[in-house]
């Protein structure tokens, strides 16, 4: 096979045909013709316009067996009475462009994936090419009618740099897609974004999901500029990260009681801070281990531990499940004596419309968050399988139930305190006094010794609670 067939066959380059080949040094350059023979406009698409003179034109291509490869063809400048002066048109490269549409479309995927620093390395650019290449590549293929007919939107911020910046991102729900983004994160930033619809656009979103902090909510109820007729939702997925952050308060409370790192207590405590928040599901044995522990011995972390799993739970219930629930989430935290889950069911209240606007049109702002570290909707609450839930049998009163994880925990499950069996009595030594809600609990089993992991045993039997494992 000749070297040119090789090369027009590796490099697939549309409507061009290798002429020649030649290898420099860390380089290859190759040279090709374009098949066209009538010069069409790289402005306009304009056919039979006048030749002005020939350049020779050169575009970097996608790196070719570990050498800088550059192509290099023999173009026509045209004269185009709408463009100007300007080379003919190929197509292999962007109008303008000095990188390939190989090369072009490569760099904007990997700055999907990666940071700007490790794509100038990868690629060999500078950290401004890559930002011209993704201005070309983003101009070419980003969707026009993106901002019409939006039904259901998610508005929230992600941080970059080191520095913090922010950017409003609004996404659509239907589609999973971010339409539009700025930088900022106030009620100005979203106002930004009102302003650029039409008010057609406006009048077709019905919904926008937001966090709780104060912002957005002005930009969307303001009467003139907003969309005012929209419903407010407050998203689950900010919500929850509410719940991790008051059930880390209470572990933090716990630690500066027990005289921080200076007593073995203080450290064990420092130490439970996973057992605490990662789904049961996802952490590892001894982990799970230090949970059985935090049964055992700390009532108030433990309790802050079932107020958040139950928190998200809440959410993957039927939607006409979801207000009773939460009325009786909220009446949990507010008698918890747990400061930080007072506070908590404090806003929650507040927004308590929002929130079960949220649940009923099963919005999340997930998608657009950046931080992924706690998955509400995604179906990974669970894990692995769906947990398994208690029944009552007999005159028990089902009220409650939470699924916490499929491998560890697997339900809280709140019973009338008639249901309870009172020969499941058995309180080990190691149980001071436990308190779970509002009656007295006793232990049932040993979590000490990972029984939980094996699915057996009721470990926990309750006034008006039971966990299961
Ligand atoms: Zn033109």
């Amino acid at each position: 096979m000749r070297v040119t067939t090789a090369f027009n066959r590796m490099l697939g380059l549309p409507g061009a045909w290798v002429r020649d080949v030649e290898f420099g040094e860390g380089a290859m350059i190759v040279t090709v013709a374009l098949r066209r023979k009538r010069p069409v406009c790289s402005g306009c698409g304009a056919r039979g316009l006048k030749i002005k003179d020939r350049r020779v034109k050169r575009w970097r291509h996608l790196d070719q067996g570990g050498l800088r490869c550059v192509i290099e063809c023999d173009l026509r400048r045209l004269y185009c009475p709408g463009c100007g002066d300007l080379p003919e048109h190929v197509e292999w490269a962007r109008a303008g462009a000095r990188y390939t549409r190989d090369f072009d479309d490569l760099t904007a995927w990997l700055a999907q994936q990666m940071s700007q620093t490790q794509i100038t390395r990868l690629m060999r650019i500078g950290w401004e090419t890559v930002g011209k290449i993704l201005a070309r590549v983003v101009a070419e293929k980003l969707d026009h009618g993106r901002l019409d007919r939006l039904s259901l939107i998610g508005v929230d911020e992600v941080s970059y740099g080191a520095d913090h910046k922010f950017l409003t991102c609004v996404a659509n729900h239907e589609s999973g897609g971010i339409v539009w983004a700025a930088p900022g994160r106030n009620a100005a930033s979203l106002q930004g974004f009102f302003d650029e619809l039409s008010d057609q656009q406006k009048a077709s979103i019905r919904a926008v999901s937001i966090d709780m902090s104060a912002g957005y909510e002005n930009a969307i109820r303001d009467p003139d500029h907003g969309v005012p007729h929209a419903q407010v939702c407050f998203d689950p997925f900010h919500l929850v990260q509410l719940g991790g952050k008051a059930c880390d308060q209470v572990r933090r409370d716990e630690y500066n009681l027990h005289g921080r790192s200076s007593t073995d207590t203080g450290k064990w405590i420092k130490g439970a801070r996973y057992s605490l928040l990662k789904d049961t599901a996802n952490q590892t044995p001894k982990q799970l281990l230090k949970l059985a522990e935090v049964v055992l011995t700390n009532k108030r972390m433990y309790r802050a531990f079932l107020l958040y799993g139950e928190l998200r739970y809440i959410y993957r219930l039927p939607k006409d499940e979801a207000p009773e629930r939460l009325d009786a989430w909220l009446a949990w935290a507010s008698r918890s004596r747990l400061k930080p889950f007072v506070k908590l069911a404090r806003t929650i209240r507040k927004h308590k419309a929002g929130v079960l606007a949220a649940i009923e049109l099963g919005l999340s702002n997930e998608c657009t968050s950046h931080c992924t570290s706690c998955c509400v909707c995604g179906g990974c609450v669970l894990g692995g399988g769906a947990g398994r839930m208690m029944t009552v049998g007999g005159g028990g009163r089902l009220v409650a139930s939470a699924a916490v994880g499929g491998a560890g925990l697997v339900g809280v499950v709140e019973v009338g305190a008639a249901a309870v069996d009172p020969a499941a009595g058995d309180v080990p030594a190691a149980l001071p006094d436990l308190d779970r809600l509002r009656a007295d609990a006793e232990l049932v089993g040993d979590l000490v010794e990972c029984e939980h992991a094996l699915g057996a045993e009721a470990v926990l039997v309750g006034g008006d609670a039971a966990v299961f494992a």
